[in-house]
C-alpha cells in the first residue's frame, strides 16, 4: 500500500511558519526587514495587545506591482534572489521568501501597496489563513502597509503558548531597536495600543542611541573606529562607569544586520577586564562592515548567529580598538597634565625662548619599598605651594592674601617659566595618600594607594608570566587551620602558587606554609593567606589566567602600603611609572586611581 502523500501548499506553509513565526515580534521583524529592503526612508509601526489583536506596518518603499502582490504570499516567492550566486552577494535582509507566506497562514493579513508607477490606484490582498479572500485595485499610498490581525488563530497550541502582554511588548520592542538602530538612514515610529513608545527621525548614530536609550546615554559612550582591510568596526562603547548588573545594550551589526557572537562578546569583555567588576556588563554598540563574502549568510531566519570566516583576526582587531578607545578616554587627565604648563606661563613669557622641561628620574628609586626615613618636608615644592598660599596648615592669613602675594610676588612669576618648579608647585599630597595637582580642568586627585596596588600588579604579572616570583623562606613553617577543602583547593592549584612564591607542606592533615613571596610582611601574611583560601575554594572555578590574576590581587591587596612621598623627585617618578603603566586609571580591583575635580564642580562649592 502507498503510503507517501505531498503535502499540501497550505500545511507546508503552516509548519514552516512554526519556525519561522515564533511570537508576534517575528512578524514585527519579518515585515520590518521587508520595509527596509524596499528602500523605505520612513517605517511605521502600530500594534495592538502586543501583538495579539492586529500589527500594521506602512513603509513608503517601492511597493509592489499587482502581479508582485498576487504572488508575494506564495512560498519561496522572494525578488531577492535569482541564482546561487547571488547567495554570497546578498546586501537584503530577506532571501528565503518564507515569510510572507507563512504569516499569511497563521493569521488575517490585508496587503495594501502602490509602486512609483501606478499613480492612482494600487493593490489590496487579503489572505485568510493561507486562503486568498479579496484581490482588487485600492486607493493608497505610495509604499506598503501589511496588517496582521489576529495571529494564530487557527493554531490554537501557538496562541496559547503565548506569554504576558509585557513579555511579548517586551520582545517586540527588543526587535524594533535592533532594525533601528541598525538603520539610522531610515526614520521608525513605534506605537502601542495608540500609544507613542518611538518615534525618531533619521540622523547620525549617537543621535539615534540618544533617541531611543535617553538623552543621558549620550555622555556615556564612547566613540570606537577602526578600517582595516578586512573589516571596518565602528559604533560606541559605554564608559566603564556605566556598566550595568545585567546584561543590557550589548548589540552587534555586521552589515546593518543585528548578530550576536559569543567570541567577539568575550573581546569586548576582555577590554573591559578590570575596567569593570566581573559581575557588571558594558553596554556597546558595534557595526561591522564587511565583504559579504566574507560572511555566512546562509543562516535560518530566526537565528541571530553569524559565522565570519576571520573571526579570529575581528576578534583581535576588535579588541585593540576598544582597548584603544578606553585607554584615550581613560587617558585624557594625562593629556590635561601635559597641557597644563603652557596653560600657566604667562602671557608676556610666551614669545621667549621656550626651555625645554627636563625631567629627572632617579634610577635608584623604588616605590614599593617603605620610605622609612622621615625627611625633612620644608621642599622647595612645598615652600612653592606656600608662595601661592595653597595648603599648608590652612593658614588662613595666606589665604586671604592669596592674590595678594601673587601679584606682588615678580620673582615668583618669573620662575613660572621654569617647567620643573612648575611642575612640583602644582602637586600636594594629602594626608599622605592622595596627591593633587593642579591641571587644565579643576584638579586632578591621584589616590597613591591605589596607584600603587596597580603598579605592584603590573611588576608582579609582569614577571610572574616569566618567572617565579621571589620567595622567602620561613624560620619555622606557618601553621594554618585550613579544612579539607581549602587544603585540597591549595593542593590542585601547587604549580600556580610554586610560581607566586608559596611553598607548603601537609603533616596529619595540617597546612603548613614553608616559604612565602618576599613582597610579603610576614605579619600580613595570614590575610593575605585568607584573601588566596577564598579565591582557590569560591565554586566557581577559575580559569589559569584568572587565577593568577586573582591570586596576584589578593598578594597586592596586602603588599600594598601607604605610599610616602617626600621630595618632589620622589612624587615626580612616582607619577611617572604610573603613567608607564598600561592601565593607570583603575586600581586591579577595578576601583578609580584618578579622579578630575573641575572648575565648574569648585564652583558649585561656593
Ligand atoms: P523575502 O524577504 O525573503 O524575499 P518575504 O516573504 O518576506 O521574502 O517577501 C516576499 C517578497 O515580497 C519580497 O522578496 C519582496 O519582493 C516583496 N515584499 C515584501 N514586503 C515588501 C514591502 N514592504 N515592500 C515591497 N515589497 C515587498
Ligand atoms: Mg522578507
Amino acid at each position: 500500500m502507498d503510503i507517501i502523500n505531498l503535502l499540501s501548499e497550505k500545511i507546508s506553509n503552516q509548519i514552516a511558519a512554526g519556525e519561522v513565526i515564533q511570537r508576534p515580534a517575528s512578524v514585527v521583524k519579518e515585515l520590518l526587514e521587508n520595509a527596509v529592503d524596499a528602500g523605505a526612508t520612513s517605517i511605521k509601526v502600530h500594534v495592538k495587545d502586543a501583538g495579539r489583536t492586529s500589527i500594521l506596518i506602512q513603509d513608503d518603499g517601492s511597493g509592489m506591482s499587482s502581479k508582485d502582490a498576487s504572488i508575494c504570499f506564495t512560498r519561496h516567492a522572494t525578488s531577492k534572489l535569482k541564482d546561487v550566486e547571488d547567495l554570497f552577494k546578498l546586501k537584503t535582509k530577506g532571501f528565503r521568501g518564507e515569510a510572507l507566506a507563512s504569516i499569511a497562514s497563521i493569521a488575517h493579513v490585508t496587503l495594501k501597496t502602490r509602486t512609483n508607477e501606478q499613480t492612482d490606484t494600487g493593490t489590496l490582498i487579503e489572505m485568510n489563513g493561507g486562503t486568498p479572500t479579496r484581490n482588487e485595485e485600492c486607493i493608497c499610498d505610495k509604499g506598503t502597509s501589511i496588517e496582521v490581525k489576529n495571529i494564530f488563530f487557527n493554531v490554537p497550541a501557538r496562541r496559547t503558548f503565548l506569554k504576558s502582554d509585557t513579555a511579548e511588548f517586551s520582545h517586540i520592542r527588543n526587535e524594533f531597536e535592533r532594525v533601528v538602530l541598525a538603520h539610522t538612514e531610515i526614520g521608525f515610529a513605534l506605537t502601542h495600543n495608540g500609544n507613542e513608545i518611538h518615534n525618531v527621525n533619521p540622523g547620525n548614530l549617537r543621535k539615534r542611541i540618544t533617541d531611543i536609550f535617553g538623552i543621558k546615554s549620550n555622555e556615556k559612550l564612547v566613540p570606537i573606529e577602526e578600517n582595516t582591510d578586512i573589516v571596518s568596526i565602528h559604533g560606541f562603547v559605554g564608559k566603564p562607569e556605566s556598566a550595568k548588573k545585567s546584561r543590557g545594550e550589548q548589540y552587534f551589526f555586521v552589515n546593518q544586520r543585528f548578530f550576536k557572537h559569543s567570541y567577539f562578546h568575550h573581546a569586548v569583555s576582555k577590554a573591559f577586564e578590570q575596567l569593570i567588576s566581573q559581575k557588571a556588563h558594558p553596554s556597546y554598540f558595534i557595526y561591522f562592515e564587511i565583504d559579504t563574502e566574507k560572511i555566512d549568510v546562509n543562516i535560518h531566519p530566526t537565528k541571530t548567529e553569524i559565522n565570519f570566516e576571520e573571526g579570529k583576526f575581528i576578534y583581535s582587531i576588535l579588541l585593540s580598538s576598544i582597548k584603544q578607545a578606553l585607554g584615550k578616554y581613560n587617558i585624557a587627565p594625562s593629556i590635561d597634565f601635559e597641557l597644563e604648563t603652557s596653560f600657566d606661563v604667562p602671557l608676556s613669557q610666551k614669545t621667549g625662548t621656550p626651555i625645554e622641561p627636563e625631567i629627572k628620574v632617579n634610577p635608584n628609586y623604588n616605590p614599593f619599598s617603605k620610605f622609612g626615613s622621615n625627611k625633612n618636608s620644608n621642599t622647595s615644592s612645598n615652600k612653592a605651594l606656600n608662595n601661592q598660599g595653597f595648603g599648608n596648615k590652612s593658614d588662613s592669613k595666606e589665604w586671604e592674601n592669596f592674590y595678594a602675594i601673587r601679584a606682588e610676588n615678580k620673582e615668583s612669576q618669573t620662575k613660572l617659566i621654569e617647567p620643573e618648579e612648575n611642575y612640583s608647585k602644582n602637586k600636594y599630597l594629602l594626608k599622605d595618600r592622595y596627591l593633587l595637582s593642579n591641571v587644565k580642568s579643576g584638579i586632578l586627585i591621584i589616590d597613591t594607594y591605589r596607584a600603587q596596588q596597580r603598579m605592584l600588579y603590573d611588576e608582579m604579572m609582569q614577571q610572574f608570566v616569566t618567572q617565579p616570583l621571589a620567595a622567602q623562606k620561613l624560620m619555622f613553617p606557618l601553621e594554618l587551620a585550613l579544612d579539607q577543602n581549602e587544603i585540597d583547593s591549595w593542593m590542585d592549584s601547587n604549580s600556580l602558587l610554586l610560581q607566586l612564591g608559596f611553598t607548603f607542606k601537609i603533616e596529619n592533615k595540617v597546612f603548613q606554609l614553608e616559604s612565602l613571596p618576599a613582597c610579603i610582611n610576614e605579619k600580613d601574611c595570614k590575610s593575605c593567606i585568607d584573601g588566596i583560601t577564598k579565591t582557590l575554594s569560591s565554586s566557581h572555578k577559575p580559569d589559569k589566567g584568572e587565577l593568577a590574576h586573582e591570586l596576584i590581587s589578593a598578594l597586592v591587596y596586602s603588599a600594598a602600603n601607604v605610599t610616602r612621598l617626600h621630595s618632589e623627585q620622589e612624587i615626580e617618578s612616582f607619577i611617572n611609572l604610573l603613567f608607564s603603566c598600561d592601565d593607570h586609571s583603575f586600581c586591579p580591583f577595578g576601583k578609580p586611581i584618578m579622579q578630575t575635580l573641575t572648575i565648574e564642580e569648585l564652583t558649585t562649592k561656593f
